[in-house]
């Protein structure tokens, strides 16, 4: 099997002293390739380093919601300016999260949002969206952008989204959730994704998949989450591992 982890944080304070070691046992797991996520400046600008470190690692770039707050014109032309490395192949981690006491005013993370798909618009990039308690509100952003390629990261949402996000030709992306014992509905939705649709992550550190759940996640994990969604599909891990490496590969444009 050859996998790639699509969303993994190798730019976290929990896995970077130990970089080396954690793409190692990936690559021992059959994953070859791994995106690495920023989620603010520093961490965009690590995730950049640590593709130019590893052969196989390529950078998404990009200002998390909970950032809406405290960023403005100066971290976006730091994103843009990242963004033109070569081997940065997304923007992202970008989206919109009402959850908790974090988040910004919604109008502040629409725009932050929305100048963020401008940046890929003009490179040419995919965006990788984190959604949380926002709904359906990501759809006319999307419509404004109709050009730009989305990855619903760890897809957490209900029918409706699923359906209106593959009508506007995103990548739904699933993460450690989808091996819950509780998760049944999230796996009743993998199994009405598109095989051509369809891409595997960790969100490493976080959100380790069963059997390691509660423990700190590494990509080397995410092959437990890529036979969780063969296995609720029906389908052999051998064949959907092929299918969504193929997939991640044309999104990341991957070589
Ligand atoms: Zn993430």
């Amino acid at each position: 099997m050859r996998i790639v982890d699509s969303h993994a944080h190798l730019n976290h304070e929990d896995l970077l002293p130990e970089a080396a070691e954690v793409v190692e046992r990936a690559r021992a797991a059959g994953v070859s390739h791994i995106v690495v996520v920023g989620y603010d400046v520093p961490s965009s600008a690590e995730a950049i380093a640590l593709a130019a470190r590893f052969p196989g690692l390529v950078a998404a770039v990009g200002l998390h919601p909970y950032e809406a707050g405290r960023c403005g014109e100066m971290e976006i032309s730091e994103i843009a300016a990242l963004a033109e490395h070569p081997l940065c192949r997304a923007i992202g981690e970008i989206g919109l999260d009402f959850h908790g006491e974090e988040p910004a005013l919604p109008e502040r993370q629409d725009w932050l949002l929305r100048r963020q798909f401008e940046i890929a618009r003009r490179l040419g990039l995919p965006v990788v969206l984190h959604q949380r308690e926002s709904g359906l509100r990501i759809l006319p952003v999307m419509d404004d952008f109709p050009d730009v390629t989305a990855v619903f990261h760890c897809f957490a949402g209900d029918g409706e989204l699923l359906s209106e996000g593959l009508r506007r030709g995103a990548y739904i992306s699933f993460a450690g959730p989808l091996t819950f014992k509780k998760n049944d509905e999230l796996r009743r939705l993998a199994a009405l994704v598109p095989a051509e649709k369809l891409l595997v992550e960790t969100d490493s550190p976080y959100l380790a998949p069963v059997p390691f759940r509660g423990k700190r996640n590494e990509p080397a994990y995410v092959r437990e989450t890529l036979i969780a969604l063969a296995n609720t599909r029906g389908e052999a891990p051998e064949q959907l591992s092929e299918i969504a490496f193929s997939n991640a590969v044309s999104v990341f444009q991957l070589s």
